[in-house]
């Protein structure tokens, strides 16, 4: 990885007390002052008594990015929507600074900017330029790459990046979700609460449906916090006429069998139709951001398992530096961060 020394930034990984590997990365750069700084992004804590990072950077609330435990640091930096989520989905009280999404953040005299990823409320990619002018970029998880700036090395997700995986390719079914409202007067979507419910009432919503929505309980705290019209939101069974509902997929169960049910998934092997509406990139749309932003080196830092080492290899193949974290041979362990 000479090429990320010659870019001034140092990427590594570190590892527990017990030997195993931390979630995710963080760098060191240099800031325009020349002090050396360290960004963990999307990981735990590192035990108090060892020398903490200049922040923990939360790219939103899912439990995959760890900000069930990076929120309980006064280092930790997320949107505020993020914080409000992770507030309501952990029930305990987020320590750290929060940013509002589209500006900018001073970590110890970096400044730092967001810019949405749409992935879920909140969710946000972490922006800034080191010593040397380099332009970093942290995306998280990606929905939509429209609004990310170029940067010249771009840390990345690879959910749906391995190209020869045919369930790396999906379009989102936006005419069949029109087709499930319109067709059914008593209706249920399976959604999970943090992410995909706040997604189909914004979808029911763009519809032009004004009429009440039932939510399960934790769906229903996350939707009323996070979305700014979400119309109106109430506890299952508590509207008096033929209502749409919204719950966790695994709840479907629990409701009257006169409801149509459908579960919002991009997967097949739930008792109901599903409607493909994913969070996600596929893999063309991933393949596309990277050669919109144009990086000079790309790290694949997410999810676990083979996909980003796939997506790596594939840009690769098509003539871009590119390593995924599996790969990274920079290993520390907390002494040394
Ligand atoms: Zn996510």
């Amino acid at each position: 990885m000479q090429e990320l020394v010659d870019l001034g930034i140092m990427v590594f990984r570190q590892k527990n007390v017990r030997g195993t590997f931390k979630p995710h990365l963080a760098v060191k750069f240099r800031s325009d002052e020349g002090r050396l700084l360290t960004f963990s992004i999307d990981t735990t804590r590192v035990p108090q008594k060892y020398q903490q990072p200049d922040a923990y950077l939360i790219t939103h609330a899912h439990s995959d990015h760890y900000g069930k435990s990076a929120m309980l640091s006064d280092l930790a930096v997320c949107t505020e929507k993020t914080a409000n989520a992770l507030e309501i989905r952990h029930d305990r009280e987020y320590k750290g600074r929060t940013v509002k999404m589209g500006s900018s953040i001073d970590i110890n005299g970096v400044t730092v900017q967001t810019y949405p990823n749409h992935h879920t409320v909140g969710s946000t990619a972490f922006y800034w330029e080191n010593d040397v002018g380099t332009r970093i970029l942290i995306t998280g998880d990606v929905k939509d790459a429209c609004d990310l700036p170029d940067c010249d090395v771009l840390i990345t997700e690879a959910n749906y990046g391995d190209p020869g995986d045919t369930s790396c390719y999906f379009e989102d079914d936006l005419s069949g979700f029109k087709d499930i409202f319109e067709c059914n007067n008593s209706l249920a979507f399976g959604a999970y609460a943090f992410g995909k419910a706040q997604r189909a009432v914004e979808l029911l919503r763009e519809l032009g449906y004004t009429g009440s929505i039932e939510m399960e309980d934790q769906s229903l705290a996350l939707t009323r916090k996070l979305l700014d019209n979400a119309g109106d939101l109430t506890s299952l069974g508590n509207s008096c006429d033929d209502s749409i509902s919204i719950v966790p997929p695994w709840d479907l169960d629990k409701l009257p069998s006169h409801i149509s049910k459908y579960v919002m998934t991009g997967r097949s092997d739930y008792r109901y139709p599903s409607i493909q509406i994913s969070d996600h990139l596929d893999a063309r749309g991933l393949t596309k951001m990277v050669e919109d932003i144009s990086p000079e080196f790309t790290v694949v830092y997410h999810p676990n398992g083979h996909r980003p080492e796939r997506f790596a290899s594939h840009l690769r193949q098509i003539g871009f530096n590119a390593v995924s974290i599996d790969k990274v041979s920079n290993v520390l362990s907390n002494e040394f961060i």
